[in-house]
């Protein structure tokens, strides 16, 4: 992202303006968030469908649209049917119409019979019609006999060997039934249920019980005949029609059939969702990239592989100054810009042969690329042309941004063995490309882990000392420009341990900082600045300051300072007039929703509120309006390079200072260490002096001896009058 600060000073105003050139319109949605909906769209539209489909099949089933029918004497016109006689029968057969069978039983002996064997089949006894998705049969026969209650038989015959007696070759199996056709209505109906297998050959060839059950698998033979003939004379059976009925499938098979299809689907369905799941897991919903997550099982597992671990990087991102843009222009820009981003670097990547990599989106504005296959000599070109590849214009809706980001470099080695032990590597690194001044790369190396470990000893150091309480306080008196009376003075935390005292707080803060203790500390110097104004109340109701206690940006975060900070204004008695908080500029610059309320809360208690270090944030003055604010303090750094050749610095402070009078708020000069400074500031209309000009830092004791000392502000007046003697001079 391109940021472009211009400043436009004229004799009246200054304007700060921060331009982002991005596009206004964004086509571009989450794609997996998308695809969840598509997803889970398809379950509900397959479930419906399938529910639809199992209904129809069901209904259809009921409504007979899968009958089937097997009309048999059509079906079996070519092929040549069997008179069923006996020695005392005289018989014909006649199929002009239908089948006529005619019979005349001369004498009554043994078997006597008269009938049709219809085969089914050409003829090959052994490979029957399977009949068993049939379950009734229809027929049409007219029964002429010579007796009352004479019986017809109906047998469908299998003569697989299976159901032959091996010594004789001659079985087969009667699936039969015997009934009065007169007794009955046409077309008979007989349900296949009522047919048995006849009891003489069960007797004869003594076979399994199995074996006694109707079988219709194999049927080769419908053979229809008299179930006896009691008298002599004339016989007939007219078979009009004979027709099979059945259902292709059974209701309890096609129920069977629908059941497994559920069954099949929901596991089905449930895998597909379990898969997406999985996939979401391991996915950023906004750029579709990798998250921490997946990036982290992909690496872990790539480290436990056997490989060469030396050839194994990982990049770490962060974009430079992204919070700007979330800010300025909203989230939505914001998360535009990350998708573009995202894009435009895999594009690159994908655009590269022979490497390996996985690349992901960690959080907000960080990034992580894991890279398999780099040579060590070629990582410092190949970071090189990220960063240029990064710095090129990413189109957005048609528009060019630019974005810049800083990387951390970590190489996996034998001393890291995890993905979170590599990314903490890298982190580091990218602090210091970070504070090396954004837009650069730099890989992590023994500085970076000596400054890990000292960072770490510090760290140790700090807790102890809030441990012990090992804290103490100094006052850096803050002067009325004009008349050079103290009015303030700036509360400066120090630390008797040894180390600590080396480096002192512009050192040890940061890391308080960063190790989480910053809290701690800044309710300590509250409760011990308190604790000194209530031991000293009368000298300070003769000679009135306020205190300026400095505090964290973590604060702005912390939803209990302010009622911690009530509940020690309540404990000493101290009132908002009597101190101030100093809060750096920069950390308004990532000032969201959450920082500005609790600005108001802290505001809404009466306390004011100090802008430290102001001009090294990038405030637009426009936003300052809404910011609860009454004080600017001018950055050290411009006081400090104020006559140098370089006018900027000077022309900055005119600037913040005329800005600062048409808002009403109040300001300090920081870091005045010559009168050139002082007199600078003052001719300019800067409020308050603060610097070693006039005092360092100084004890509590000296403090309330100076407040109490009527000669202390004559002799600054005289410092100051003398300067400017010898300056005219
Ligand atoms: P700061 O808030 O900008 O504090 C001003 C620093 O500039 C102080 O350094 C002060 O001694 C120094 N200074 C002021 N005028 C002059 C001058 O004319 N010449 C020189 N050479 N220095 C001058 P100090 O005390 O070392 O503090 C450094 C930073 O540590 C502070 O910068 C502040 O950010 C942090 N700090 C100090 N005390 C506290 C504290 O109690 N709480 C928190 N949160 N931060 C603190
Ligand atoms: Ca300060
Ligand atoms: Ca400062």
């Amino acid at each position: 992202m391109y940021i472009e600060h211009q400043v436009i000073v004229n004799k009246f105003n200054v304007l700060l303006i921060t331009s982002v050139y991005i596009g206004a319109n964004f086509r571009i949605y989450s794609i997996i968030t998308r695809g969840l909906a598509v997803f889970s769209d398809i379950n509900v539209k397959v479930i419906i469908g399938l529910f639809c489909v199992s209904v129809l099949a069901f209904l259809s089933h009921r409504l007979g649209i899968v009958d089937t029918s097997y009309p048999i004497i059509i079906n079996t016109i070519d092929k040549p049917k069997v008179l069923i006689n006996s020695m005392y029968t005289d018989s014909s057969l006649d199929e002009s119409d239908g089948i006529l069978v005619e019979c005349k039983l001369r004498k009554k002996e043994g078997y006597n019979f008269c009938g049709v064997g219809i085969p089914l089949t050409n003829g090959a006894r052994n490979n029957g019609l399977d009949l068993r998705e049939y379950n009734r049969l229809s027929a049409v026969i007219k029964y002429i006999v010579p007796e009352n209650n004479a019986k017809l038989k109906i047998s469908f015959r299998n003569f697989n060997d299976h159901y032959s007696n091996l010594v004789d070759k001659v079985s087969l199996k009667f699936n039969s039934i015997s009934f009065n056709p007169n007794l009955h209505e046409l077309p008979i109906i007989i349900p296949f249920d009522a047919l048995q297998v006849d009891n003489w050959w069960v007797e004869q060839y003594r076979i399994d019980f199995s074996d006694s059950q109707v079988d219709l698998s194999n049927v080769s033979y419908l053979e229809i005949l008299t179930d006896g003939m009691h008298n002599l004379g004339d016989y007939s059976i007219e078979i009009d029609s004979i027709t099979l009925y059945g259902q292709l499938i059974t209701e309890a098979n096609l129920l069977k059939i629908i059941l497994l299809i559920w069954l099949i689907t929901v596991i089905f369905l449930v895998t597909f969702q379990h898969n997406i799941l999985k996939k979401m897991s391991i996915t950023d919903s906004l750029t579709g990239l990798y998250n921490r997550y997946g990036i982290a099982i992909w690496t872990n597992k790539k480290i436990l592989s056997n490989f060469n671990r030396h050839q194994l990087y990982m990049f770490y991102f962060d974009l430079d100054d992204f919070k700007k843009v979330n800010d300025t222009y909203g989230h939505k820009v914001g998360d535009q810009l990350l998708i573009g981003f995202s894009h435009h670097v895999k594009k690159y990547l994908d655009s590269i042969e022979n490497i390996q990599f996985k690349f992901a989106r960690l959080s907000g504005d960080e990034f992580a690329l894991v890279i398999y296959d780099l040579k060590e000599n070629q990582i410092k070109k190949f970071a090189a042309s990220l960063l240029g590849i990064i710095d090129s214009p990413i189109l957005l809706e048609e528009h060019e941004t630019y974005a810049r980001a800083s990387l951390g470099i970590a190489q996996l080695n034998q001393e890291v063995n995890t993905f979170d032990e590599l990314l903490a590597r890298a982190d580091s690194a990218m602090y210091y490309a970070k504070k090396e001044g954004k837009n650069r790369f730099k890989i992590f190396n023994e500085t970076v882990s000596q400054d890990i470990f000292f960072r770490k000893q510090i760290a140790e150091k700090i807790k102890n000392a809030i441990i012990d309480d090992q804290f103490y306080l100094n006052f850096m008196p803050i002067f009325d420009a004009k008349n050079l009376n103290m009015v303030s003075v700036e509360v400066l935390l120090r630390a008797s341990d040894k180390t600590l005292q080396c480096i002192g707080p512009e050192v040890f803060i940061p890391i308080a900082e960063e190790y989480n203790l910053i809290k701690n500390i800044d309710l300590w110097v509250i409760e011990a600045t308190f604790k000194q104004i209530k031991k000293e109340l009368t000298v300070l109701k003769v000679t009135p300051i306020i205190f300026c206690i400095n505090i964290s940006a973590v604060e702005l975060h912390n939803p209990h300072f302010v009622q911690k900070l009530i509940e020690l204004m309540e404990l000493y008695q101290i009132d908002a007039h009597d101190f101030e908080l100093e809060l750096t500029e920069t950390s308004l610059v990532e000032a969201d929703l959450m920082s500005v309320s609790t600005l108001q809360e802290i505001h809404s208690l009466g306390v004011n509120l100090t802008l430290d270090d102001f001009g090294t944030g990038y405030t637009a003055f426009s936003q300052l309006i809404n910011y609860p604010v009454s004080c600017l303090k001018i950055d050290k750094s411009f006081i400090d390079n104020l006559h140098s050749a370089d006018k900027t610095k000077s022309t900055m402070i005119k600037a913040i200072l005329s800005i600062a009078e048409s808002y009403n708020l109040k300001t300090v000069g920081e870091g005045v260490e010559y009168y050139e400074q002082y007199s600078f500031l003052t001719e300019q209309g800067c409020n308050m002096i603060q610097g070693y000009f006039f005092s360092k830092p100084i004890s509590w004791e000296v403090l309330i001896s100076k407040l109490n000392d009527p000669n202390e502000q004559k002799l600054r007046l005289e410092k100051v009058n003398n300067f400017s003697e010898n300056f005219i001079k």
